[in-house]
């Protein structure tokens, strides 16, 4: 399938639900993706392809849908997995970054020890909605003296700011295979 076909199928298996988790809010559900096998092979494979070539140290994936592709998309890379929780989850040593939601504000969360200095990560969400949650699991990353090497979403909800508050924060572009 050419990067056209896999939108086209893909975009079939993501769910609108209108006024979740609040009113004006179209949540973007993976649920029906997550069923099937095969797309979840084509979406880990394709983000694995587009990230073999570049040097990842870690893959770090926020709670709590960025785990489930995140954790396959580091053992595609062979490399480790990184989790990001909402505060108060995590039980060792943590940093903390607090920021503005799409819909409300949050905290989340990273043991200390979860990065060696100078580490290359690959940080991955199932959404990039305002970039609020990703610039936030950057900053962590960067304050433990890491490096944010790229961003990986399944989708890119382009009318949102996302995509130009990464590359003005961190000078990435982030790679997403479905734009809405
Ligand atoms: P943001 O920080 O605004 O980029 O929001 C991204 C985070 O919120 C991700 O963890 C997404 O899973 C979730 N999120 C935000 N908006 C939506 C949406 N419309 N549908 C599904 N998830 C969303």
């Amino acid at each position: 399938m050419n990067d056209t076909a896999h939108q086209q199928y893909l975009v079939k298996l993501l769910r609108d639900v209108p006024d979740f988790p609040q009113p004006g809010i179209i949540f973007k559900d993976i649920t029906p993706l997550l069923a099937n096998p095969r797309a979840v092979q084509i979406v880990v494979s394709e983000i694995v392809r587009h990230f073999k070539d570049l040097r990842i140290d870690a893959v770090a994936a926020v709670e709590a849908r960025g785990f489930i592709l995140g954790a396959m998309i580091a053992q595609g890379l062979n490399v480790p997995f990184v989790p990001i929780r909402k505060a108060g989850k995590l039980p060792f040593h943590k940093l903390t970054e607090e920021y503005a939601l799409e819909y409300g504000r949050a905290a989340i969360e990273m043991h200390t020890d979860a990065l060696p200095k100078g580490a290359r990560v690959l940080i991955h969400d199932d959404v990039l909605a305002t970039g609020g949650t990703a610039t936030a699991a950057g900053n962590l990353v960067n304050r433990l003296g890491a490096v944010v090497a790229g961003y990986s979403f399944v989708i890119n909800l382009s009318f949102l700011a996302g995509e130009k508050n990464l590359r003005s924060s961190f000078l990435i572009d982030p790679h997403y295979l479905v734009k809405v």
